[in-house]
């Protein structure tokens, strides 16, 4: 009787060829033609694992390490989260850019070169590139002009700044208003 029910079990297994199961082992999706064991835990490991690589580090993953998926392809655990830290960094960083290149355009950020450049910390003040507060403690740049104004930037900040300050001058000569593309905005448009 135990006999049966194991059998039409794995036929019912090889049928689900939607949703294959992963070896318990090297966490990889058993492919149907592979040879496989089937383990007192209910679940199925390779006769014969293959080499498994992390596809974002390149290095083999380990029968202990902690796996995340990338659909179907397990990577490291650790290799995931940093993944997912640096889109999130960048998410903000393009976020910061185009409130920046916006207050250039709207003239809300000088476009000439600063007189004096200092490289401090913070004291919790607000950064005149993106708006947010620069936290105490954090590296800060102040900038200086011939007409007396200071500006502190966040020190990411002060690089978009420095950037967008050159490659908008480098287009449109002096006239660092003009703006030969305005289509190109798509998502600040409340900035007005
Ligand atoms: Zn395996
Ligand atoms: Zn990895
Ligand atoms: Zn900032």
């Amino acid at each position: 009787m135990t006999m049966t029910r194991c059998k039409s079990r794995l036929t019912a297994l090889g049928a689900m060829s939607a949703q294959l199961p992963h070896c318990a082992v090297c966490r990889v999706t058993i492919k149907p033609a592979e040879n496989v064991v089937f383990r007192p835990d209910g679940r199925v490991q390779h006769t014969a694992c293959p080499e498994v690589i992390c596809p974002i580090c390149s290095r083999v993953i380990m029968p202990d390490d902690p796996i995340r998926r990338d659909g179907e392809a397990p990577v490291h655990g650790n290799c995931w989260a940093q993944r997912v830290r640096a889109a999130s960094a960048s998410d903000g960083n393009a976020r910061r850019a185009a409130v920046i290149r916006e207050k250039l355009r709207a003239g809300a950020l000088p476009p000439d070169a600063p007189t004096k450049t200092w490289g401090g910390y913070g004291s919790g003040q607000l950064c005149d590139g993106c708006g947010e507060r620069i936290a105490i403690g954090a590296p800060e740049y102040e900038v200086d002009f011939s007409h007396s104004v200071t500006l502190r930037f966040h020190q990411g900040c002060f690089v978009f700044w420095q950037e967008e300050r050159v490659t908008s001058r480098g287009g449109g000569g002096s006239a660092a208003a003009v703006e030969p593309h305005p289509g190109r905005e798509s998502a600040n448009a409340e900035v007005r």
